[in-house]
């Protein structure tokens, strides 16, 4: 979009001088480079003044929408207040937490980081020290950042999906290793592994809902399953609710399922755009934190991020209403993307869960990262442009989610159903699909 005109191109090419790729984070280049200068509200806006309609909303970290007054007015008020002393705890930093176990069904302790790349960093370290024991178990098609220990089999390509895919050169080949990859909604796939490798597994992690490749949904006796497993063989079990913490409702997925995991790590969402994580669990074994697992960071549980994090995390649960609103609003736009594909006869498959939603280019029903190899990549990233063109922004990558915040209406949703129909349609026209 932004490269045929003057000001986003004028942005790319200074970034690009003294930012390795133009960007800070590497999935923020995707195809076409992207100049974005302003944000409100459901909207953000180019560097060229285009508009689009946001439901990338950074990777899902927003939420109540860009710019959430209530959140904007505690970050000012923070700065009143202590900034960073690094000595002691200050009140702001116990609020949080207290809040923290009130909402999350499974936490009773927690602690605070800055992204969620360190939470299940710190998750996988507790994990090791507990346990005693090397081996980390993942689901292909996770995402868990980019420490050694997970980053590895995400959006494989054919012939590398299951193998041994790391997400980066320099990582020790040990961590890697000691990182073993099942597949999603597959028991058997979990209990192989525990047989394999008896008594060498120290957790279990994964996202509920695997939104880094869109939102496979699992199945009760998947989840149920795996905490009854990890238990009998004396594995921690750990959420990765980085993406459906808050978003999904108010204690993450766990509250929807019903399944306590040992460790919980979210971030994202719980700030609406400012910079805080964390992990939480058990108290017999985060006080190993205060023992010998060590934990350190400058910046955690600083008071500008605390203080977004409780105003977001308090206007939800002040607000039920929110939760029924983005998930109505999602569940229209599902429908109303699955009765478009079915009407032009486009195999393809609507999935997500509550304000999230995702179109794989690809006939279901998708229920593992095998399915999703079938997609069509190409399809999609036709589909991303043109509706980028039409002034919808959506995630560039195939395969990702795309979010419904609480600043969306009925009318976005119709807006972005039209747009979608007329693309699919014209598509249809020029056989990309
Ligand atoms: N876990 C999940 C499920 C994520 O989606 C992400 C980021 O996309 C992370 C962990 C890492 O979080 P961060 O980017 O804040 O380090």
């Amino acid at each position: 979009m932004n490269s045929l005109k003057p000001l986003g191109r004028a942005l790319d090419e200074a970034a690009r001088a003294v930012l390795p790729g133009g960007v800070n984070s590497a999935t923020r280049y995707v195809g076409e480079p992207y100049s974005l200068v302003a944000a409100d509200g459901a909207y953000v806006t180019d560097a060229d003044g285009a508009r689009y309609l946001d439901y990338h909303a950074a990777f899902g970290a927003i939420l109540l929408g860009h710019n959430a007054p209530v959140v904007r007015e505690a970050v000012i008020r923070s700065l009143d207040g202590v900034d960073l002393v690094g000595l002691g705890t200050t009140p702001v930093e116990v609020e949080l937490a207290e809040l923290v176990c009130e909402l999350i069904p499974s936490a009773e302790m927690m602690i605070t980081t800055l992204s969620g790349s360190e939470a299940t960093a710190q998750a996988v370290r507790l994990a090791r020290a507990v346990t005693g024991r090397p081996l980390i178990v993942k689901f292909q098609g996770c995402y868990h950042g980019w420490s050694d220990a997970v980053a590895r089999n995400v959006i494989s390509p054919q012939g590398r999906a299951y193998a041994r895919d790391p997400l980066s050169a320099g990582l020790l080949d040990e961590a890697v290793d000691s990182t073993l990859i099942a597949e999603f909604n597959d028991l058997d796939s979990v209990a192989t592994l525990f047989e394999a490798h008896a008594e060498r597994i120290a957790a279990v992690i994964l996202e509920p809902i695997p939104h880094n490749v869109g939102a496979l949904l699992p199945t009760q006796e998947f989840v149920e399953g795996l905490r009854t497993m990890t238990a009998e063989h004396g594995a921690l079990l750990v959420f990765d609710e980085v993406i459906t913490g808050f978003r999904h409702a108010l204690g993450g997925y766990q509250e929807v399922c019903g399944v306590r995991p040992d460790l919980t790590a979210f971030g994202k969402a719980m700030a609406n755009g400012f910079p805080v994580a964390g992990l939480a669990g058990r108290r017999d074994l985060m006080t190993r934190f205060s023992k010998d697992v060590l934990l350190a960071g400058t910046f955690n549980g600083h008071p500008v991020a605390a203080h977004a994090a409780i105003a977001t995390m308090t206007y939800l649960r002040d607000h039920p209403d929110f939760y029924q609103r983005t998930h109505r609003l999602g569940a229209r736009m599902r429908e109303g993307l699955g009765q478009i594909t079915a009407e032009l006869d486009i195999p393809a498959t609507v999935s997500g869960f509550g304000g999230v939603f995702v179109l794989y280019f690809t006939p279901g029903p998708v229920s593992g990262y095998r399915d999703l190899m079938r997609n069509d990549h190409t399809a999609y990233a036709a589909f991303h442009r043109r509706m980028t063109e039409r002034g919808f922004l959506m995630l560039p990558m195939a395969l990702k989610r795309n979010h419904v915040s609480g600043a969306h209406t009925d009318d976005d949703i119709d807006r972005t159903l039209e747009a979608a129909a007329e693309v699919l349609k014209e598509m249809r026209a020029d056989g990309l699909v």
